[in-house]
């Protein structure tokens, strides 16, 4: 059974629970929850369910209930503990489209009860469509860990002030701001240690500023841009920052590399928008993104620039940087991992180590224009010397010229590399090798983009997990001779 969550209203209709067992009474504890009267149809009560009833928390109906008793009810739950009338009043509750649920019969349901943390006026439901209640259960404790006792005080807390921010701060991103600092500061913090009056002060004096700044941006509305690293792909790999800032953003504009999974963290009304940038299949230029940046964020939206890996680290974060300076634009910028750190991660393999590298270079293997890198720029025979790590970006049309310069430099060729393809994805690949191979036959290693490439010593030290290796022909000869 899948299901769709809504919270559903009580106020109109009491529930109804069929039947008076320790079953049904189960089921009322948990409405009860919520329920400010729950009814009954059962030909007596158990002990549990009178002394509810004497309390007027229950009220006893007719057992075997029809049409008129079911009608209306807001959610029937029928546990009579007898089969076939457990099926009757499901088949009546169907027919009248009113909510039924049937503990443990997920065929006769069509609306699950979830696992239920409470925190007052904040509620959170756990649902597995009915596939593993166990599951549900173990989340709910961990939430009930996480979840702050006062949780609920909190939101009462703010709905108090929502009709005075409401008034100082018209609808939209600067009125979300505001609830964003509130929750994320002080005032919030004083709520769940329980002091309300310098909550009180506090928020005072955050509706103060908020409606000055607001003042102020009404003559001249301005956004702002967060340049944020969304990681390798997986997104357990970002920050707290990153998230909280796809969570703020009124637009997104991602890369090709930015995983799924990332994406699913925007905020639900942000518009994401691709300016993904394939290698070789450049869909927008860079200048029209950086003047899509400026633009958005002089319509005064806060403006997500959401790229693979860290964004200034081979991702022309510099000038997406120097195009917002340029017009004014407020920018913050979040870091991320970048994709050889998350290869060195996942190999478990030290980019430096006190005794094989002691410095790491990530160079490009590709220059401005597309061409395979010349590496005028690095003094290559230093890095010869193998006490260096080498981790190439964008190398993968161009490994075997790399691999050739890096010889003719003086690299050993026997130098040990090791590829990763999408680094911290599911689809993850790591081919062994070495430079040798890499230089005279490239082909084999059968490379396919994103991968990053790492040259040195450290390649050679043991590596976790599965990883293929690949030599030459006449390496492989001379390893078995
Ligand atoms: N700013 C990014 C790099 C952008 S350049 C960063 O810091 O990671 C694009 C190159 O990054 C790709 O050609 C590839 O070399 C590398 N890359 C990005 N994501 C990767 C991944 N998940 N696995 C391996 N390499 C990746």
């Amino acid at each position: 059974m899948r299901t769709f969550p809504i919270f559903v209203s009580f106020d109109r209709k009491p529930p109804l629970v069929v039947g008076g067992g320790h079953l049904a009474a189960i089921k009322t504890r948990l409405l009860l929850k919520r329920a400010q009267r729950v009814d009954i149809a059962a030909e007596e009560l158990g002990l549990e369910l009178s002394k509810l009833a004497e309390v007027g928390k229950v009220v006893r109906q007719p057992a075997e209930p029809r049409v008129d008793q079911i009608q209306g009810r807001p959610l029937v739950i029928s546990a009579t503990e007898d089969d076939r009338e457990d099926e009757r009043v499901a088949e009546i509750a169907h027919a009248l489209g009113v909510p039924v649920n049937v503990p443990d019969r997920p065929p006769l349901c069509t609306a699950a009860l979830p696992a239920i943390v409470d925190r007052g006026e904040v509620t959170v439901a756990i649902g597995t469509s009915a596939a593993a209640p166990v599951l549900a259960q173990r989340l709910r404790t961990w939430l009930e860990h996480e979840l702050h006792p006062r949780l609920g005080e909190l939101a009462k807390f703010a709905g108090s002030f929502r009709e005075r921010v409401a008034a100082a701060l018209p609808e939209g991103p600067g009125r979300r701001h505001f609830w964003e600092a509130v929750f994320g500061g002080p005032a919030a913090d004083a709520v769940l240690h329980g002091d309300e009056d310098a909550a009180r002060r506090l928020i005072d004096l955050e509706i103060a500023r908020a409606a000055s700044e607001h003042e102020r941006e009404s003559v001249a509305p301005r956004g702002r841009v967060i340049l944020v690293g969304a990681g390798p792909g997986d997104p357990d790999l970002l920050t707290m920052k990153a998230i909280r800032a796809l969570k703020a953003a009124d637009v997104v504009f991602y890369d090709k590399l930015v995983g799924q999974g990332v994406l699913e963290l925007a905020r639900r009304e942000a518009k994401l928008i691709s300016v993904g940038k394939a290698k070789g299949a450049h869909s927008v230029p860079q200048t029209e993104i950086n003047d899509l940046l400026v633009a958005h964020a002089k319509a005064g939206k806060t403006v997500v620039r959401l790229k693979g890996g860290d964004p200034f680290i081979f991702g022309r974060g510099g000038e997406e940087l120097d195009a917002l300076r340029a017009a004014a634009i407020p920018i913050d910028v979040v870091p991320g991992i970048t994709a050889g750190a998350a290869a060195s991660a996942s190999l478990q393999v030290p980019l430096t180590h006190r005794d094989v590298s002691h410095s790491v270079t990530f160079v490009s293997g590709h220059e401005a224009g597309g061409v395979a890198p010349s590496f005028e720029h690095l003094d290559l025979r230093a890095l010869a010397s193998g006490n260096n790590t080498l981790v190439v970006y964008m190398g993968v049309t161009t490994s075997a010229v790399i691999a050739r310069r890096l010889l003719d430099a003086g690299f050993r060729e026997g130098l040990p590399v090791i590829a990763v393809e999408n680094a911290s994805r599911p689809d993850e690949r790591r081919l062994a090798t070495t430079i040798s191979t890499l230089a005279n036959d490239p082909e084999r290693l059968g490379l396919s983009s994103p991968a990053v490439l790492v040259f040195g010593e450290v390649a050679g030290l043991p590596a976790a997990g599965d990883i293929e290796t690949v030599l030459a022909q006449e390496e492989v000869v001379r390893a078995y001779a």
